[in-house]
């Protein structure tokens, strides 16, 4: 048995619903039967939308009461039916008098006079994981499994309210005294994501996205050697598969690959989330929730090896071309081919490019991979000709360096 503890973070559509809690409940308790756990879970889907479209169609002096009814409605109906639908008969009376707590203090929260608008409206959007949160809890304890939130935001930030820094140190040290005793009475602890905590005890968030960073953070300060990334797809592919039919499943991923195709717009992980996991060495899983047998994308420390491992596209990559007028300009974009290439990866690129018909304004080697800079209307068709070109064959499984 392993006893460092392992991190699982649930995305938005992992809890999308009751059926949804029960699949991610189901997967955090077989965990847990192993070794000590620590969840870290999204909102339910969509409710982060509906929080800060609130926070920002509303300052506070202005809110209107019947729009808060409404919010406080809307709320309530969807994480209580997911509730019902989820948590066993002896659970289910603390969960729904937890949750109705948790809305009026979002109601509070939204009426109480603010004169920062920024820490204000991180103070509403935090309420969407507040919830998620204690509907898991209950459903991994209807599961047979004890499972408590934590109510004490332990990842602590600096700077701004919102896509705020981590400050590691103090994060280790509130870990340590709200977490770890947690997990060392033998319950999951279930830590809400996207949540951060000022050095004046005001709430904070990691910036849209940010459950994942909030899960290797947490890995980080716990000395977790694992984290798993669930979400509603099989891992990372090697090419957003809504412009790339036939993307493919990436079986591994060093941290810098990761982190640079997530940067580049991967939108399966926040850009920041591979920072705190290759500081400590904790290998990042990247799974299905609803298929949790499918290996997945491993993300590590090796060595990556030559090549290409996947291709991602920047739009609005505006150039002017030296060869037309200075009030000619022309909106371009980049496909760009992250990994280790060499002149023969390229080369392989500008030819399929050419024989494609495509005009490429401008390629190169950079730090981050291959770079072919071509037109906005021809950027799908340059995405997909060069997944199908320059991405080298996967390592053999099992190949570690
Ligand atoms: N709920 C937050 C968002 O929608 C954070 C997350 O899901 O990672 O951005
Ligand atoms: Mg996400």
């Amino acid at each position: 048995m392993n006893d460092r503890p392992l991190v699982i973070k649930f995305g938005g559509t992992s809890v999308g619903g009751g059926a949804q809690f029960i699949r991610a409940a189901t997967i955090a308790a077989d965990a847990a039967r192993n070794r000590p756990l620590a969840v870290v879970v999204s909102a339910m889907s969509g409710t982060t939308d509906t929080l800060i479209g609130f926070a920002r169609s509303s300052v506070s002096s202005g809110t209107r009461e019947g729009s808060v009814a409404e919010l406080h409605r809307s709320l309530a109906e969807r994480h209580l039916k997911a509730a019902r639908e989820a948590v066993s008969e002896e659970y289910l009376p603390e969960v729904e008098e937890r949750l109705l707590v948790l809305l009026n203090r979002l109601i509070e929260t939204i009426e109480a006079p603010a004169t920062d608008q920024a820490a204000r409206k991180a103070g509403i959007a935090v309420f969407g994981e507040r919830l998620s949160s204690v509907i898991l809890a209950g459903v991994i304890s209807s599961q047979g499994i004890p499972a408590a939130v934590v109510d004490d935001d332990p990842i602590a930030t600096v700077g701004s309210f919102s896509a705020s820094d981590v400050d590691a140190d103090t994060t280790r040290e509130r870990c340590a005294g709200y977490v770890a005793p947690l997990l060392d009475d033998g319950f999951v602890a279930i830590v809400p994501g996207y949540v951060g905590r000022s050095p004046e005890g005001s709430p904070t968030t990691l910036g849209r996205g940010g459950s994942d960073l909030s899960a290797t953070v947490l890995g980080r300060a716990l000395g977790s050697d694992e984290v798993w990334i669930m979400s509603d797809v099989d891992g990372v592919l090697d090419a957003d598969p809504r412009l790339v039919p036939d993307a493919t499943l990436l079986p591994r991923l060093s941290y810098r690959e990761a982190g640079d195709f997530a940067s580049l717009g991967a939108k399966v992980l926040h850009p920041k989330t591979m920072e705190p996991a290759s500081e400590t060495g904790i290998e990042v899983h990247v799974r299905n929730t609803f298929a949790p047998e499918r290996p997945g994308t491993r993300v590590s420390g090796f060595e990556e090896g030559p090549g290409v491992r996947c291709v991602a596209l920047r739009r609005n990559f505006a150039v002017e071309l030296p060869c037309v007028s200075r009030r000619h300009r022309k909106e371009a974009a980049a496909v760009i081919g992250i990994g280790s290439p060499d002149e023969g990866d390229l080369a392989r690129g500008r030819r399929s490019l050419r024989e494609a018909g495509i005009e490429a304004v401008h390629s190169g080697i950079a730090p981050v991979g291959l770079v072919f800079v071509v037109f906005e209307e021809v950027a799908d068709a340059a995405l997909l000709v060069l997944h199908g070109s320059v991405i080298a064959a996967p390592a053999p499984a099992g190949e570690v360096a």
